[in-house]
């Protein structure tokens, strides 16, 4: 079963995330890490979590991760995939999982990121298996 029939709505972007759907736009997975500490994080922040240095910068993510956890929606119409995501960066991210058969998700499959459009604004990251 496949979630391309789901609509999306446009994320809201403001100055400290619009890079990352700047990005987005041209097919790039960007996180943002910290230079002081060396960690990166998602969702973009100009403040370390970790450290709380104002040395963040962005870099692009490879889009290749693995599941670390999952939940069928079942129940909605059409049901859909909500997902946490770990990338191969180390950052996990609450996601879909899209274009797939959703009984064969297992924790640890490895995935890529899959963009998919918004009711107008940038795509948004969802991952298929790969
Ligand atoms: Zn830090």
């Amino acid at each position: 079963m496949s979630t391309t029939e789901r609509k999306y709505p446009a994320p809201a972007v403001n100055p400290e995330i619009k890079p990352f759907f700047d990005a987005a736009a041209e097919g790039k997975l960007a996180l943002k890490r910290c230079a002081a500490c060396g960690q990166s994080h998602h969702y973009p922040r100009a403040i370390c979590p970790f450290c709380a240095s104002d040395r963040t910068e962005w870099t692009m993510a490879s889009g290749r991760g693995t599941i670390y956890s999952y939940s069928v929606m079942r129940r909605a119409a059409p049901p859909y995939v909500i997902a946490y995501v770990t990338l191969e960066e180390g950052v996990s991210m609450m996601t879909n999982l899209v274009d797939c058969d959703f009984d064969a998700l297992r924790i640890g499959q490895p995935v890529r990121v899959l963009w998919t459009p918004t009711d107008g604004g940038p795509p948004v990251p969802m991952f298929t298996p790969v």
